[in-house]
């Protein structure tokens, strides 16, 4: 076989950003999709590695596919956007992703399929295969092409239900339908789609490409119940009786605590109090800011930190700062958010450990009391040790604190009703297929792992819509 060597002349290029300046004044996306031209052009850089041979081999072998969660057949769709086929590539690509143009724009690829791609280690640098996922499939639907949610499928007679609207449930939802199951979906919210409608900020993924792939389950036969909050044992045991199998989905909805003295002044804030409030004005449901002209500090350094800062910024704050107690490159989350944070204005206290909130007679937030950190090598740890150094104190003046520092699962009272058992981080307990101690009850996402990626819910929720088609089948 010839070896494609393309990818030694054609450079690796990132869908291009709109300019700081404008990005700031609205929340509208942050990346152009690519055109025609730049995603063929890309594509030809894709070495076409044999897949399906390496499947299975030494773990030396990683290619695209090893890191992608839902094994997307990556290869095979960027070959047929080459060849301008992009009839066929939409196909390939939404036979195993519930919502590829939704998956390309927020997953991490450094750390998924780019990360594990054949040529990411040379110095040319891997195929940009999510911005090539997302230009095929915005094409497709330009071109009037409709994902498949089995509506030319007969319905078998079976019903389950999803309680979460998030990405689990929506995957779930999606490859239940296809199989011709009833679905009806509970959500608490006013608007579905969990995390993605009210966690990630419009400026990284365009609220109305969720609803339009609820729209399309809509019309293929789903029952969205907005505004229903599955919280009681009666809820649950009608459920089991109505219904052939349950999927949960309900994300890891707890925010954690800093623990500082005076945390629960006036004016400090989880980041989902923000993230939800800022999306709500993009809805247009009310139109104050609770942060303009404020200086707002963000204590955290990962991904959703990085969302607080940005939004912070378009809701017009006086000033932003991120307070993080390692140094940058410790930063846990993804560096291109840091490097657009810093663009669009965002200052950065790096080796600085939050220690009390200050506050006025009021008790209202009048600044944040740090003290500076230094890490040092340690013994039986890559990672290196903070050492809080003494005497460092110093103080930042702010009137609003948001706490980003990460979520934890919370225990619904329901689920000894449901006889579902949970582990030592309040996480749900299931098997390799996603089956919880109660036989016909399922679980994925968040409220299974903690939290962690769009992309591993969706994969959770396709294996266990598959185990419950399984499972219909032999009974
Ligand atoms: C700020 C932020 C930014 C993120 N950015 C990224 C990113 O860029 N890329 C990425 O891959 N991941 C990102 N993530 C993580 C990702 O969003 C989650 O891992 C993913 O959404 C989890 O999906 P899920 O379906 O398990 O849960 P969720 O998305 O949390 O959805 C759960 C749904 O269940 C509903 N629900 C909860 N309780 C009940 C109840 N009792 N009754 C009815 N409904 C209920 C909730 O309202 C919610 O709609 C981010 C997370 C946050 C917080
Ligand atoms: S779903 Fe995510 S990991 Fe998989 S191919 Fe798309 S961008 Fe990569």
């Amino acid at each position: 076989m010839r070896q494609n060597k393309a990818y030694l002349t054609i450079k690796k290029m990132a869908p291009k950003k709109r300019d700081a300046k404008q990005r700031i004044s609205d929340f509208n996306p942050t990346y152009y999709i690519f055109n025609k031209d730049e995603a063929q052009n890309q594509s030809l850089r894709c070495l076409k590695c044999p897949i399906d041979l390496l499947k299975g081999m030494s773990s030396e072998f990683n290619f695209c596919k090893t890191g992608c969660p839902l094994e997307n057949k990556i290869p095979i769709w960027i070959e047929e956007v080459k060849r301008g086929n992009i009839k066929e590539a939409f196909k390939c690509s939404n036979e195993t992703s519930p919502f590829p143009e939704i998956l390309g724009m927020v997953c991490p690829q450094d750390i998924l399929c780019q990360g594990a791609c054949t040529i990411a280690k040379t110095e040319m640098g891997s195929v940009t295969i999510g911005a090539i996922e997302v230009y095929l499939n915005e094409q497709a639907f330009k071109m009037g092409l409709m994902p498949d949610y089995g509506q030319k499928k007969e319905k078998i007679g079976k019903k389950v239900a999803i309680i979460g609207s998030g990405p689990a449930g929506m995957s779930c939802a999606t490859f239940l339908l296809r199989a011709g199951i009833g679905v009806d979906m509970f959500e608490k919210s006013d608007r579905p789609g969990g995390l993605l409608t009210y966690g990630i900020p419009n400026f990284k993924i365009q609220k109305n490409v969720i609803l339009r792939r609820f729209n399309w389950m809509q019309e293929a036969g789903l029952n969205l119940h907005l505004d229903t909050d599955i919280n009681s044992s009666k809820q649950i045991k009608d459920m089991l009786d109505k219904y052939d199998a349950i999927f949960i989905g309900l994300g890891a909805p707890k925010s954690k605590n800093a623990n500082l003295k005076n945390e629960d002044a006036h004016g400090v804030y989880h980041v989902m109090d923000i993230l939800r409030h800022a999306q709500k004005r993009v809805f247009q449901d009310f139109y104050e800011s609770i942060l303009e002209n404020k200086n707002v500090v963000i204590i955290g350094g990962g991904d959703s930190a990085m969302d607080a800062v940005r939004t912070s910024i378009r809701m017009r704050a006086k000033s932003v700062r991120c307070v993080y107690r390692r140094d940058e490159k410790s930063m846990p989350g993804s560096r291109k958010e840091v490097v657009n944070a810093k663009e669009e204005g965002a200052l950065f206290e790096f080796n600085a450990s939050p220690k009390e909130v200050i506050v006025d007679q009021q008790y209202r937030v009048k600044g944040l009391l740090c003290q500076k950190t230094k890490l040092v090598d340690s013994d039986n740890s890559i990672r290196k040790k903070l050492i809080v150094l003494e005497d460092s104190d110093f103080s930042l003046e702010c009137d609003i604190i948001i706490l980003a520092l990460g979520f934890d699962n919370y225990v619904f009272p329901w689920y000894d009703t449901a006889e579902i058992n949970t582990g030592k981080w309040g996480e749900i307990i299931v098997d390799k297929d996603k089956r919880t101690s109660n036989k016909r009850v399922f679980a994925g996402g968040d409220s299974v792992r903690g939290a962690d990626l769009a992309v591993t819910a969706a994969a959770d929720g396709k294996k266990a819509a598959f185990s419950i088609i399984n499972d219909f089948i032999k009974n």
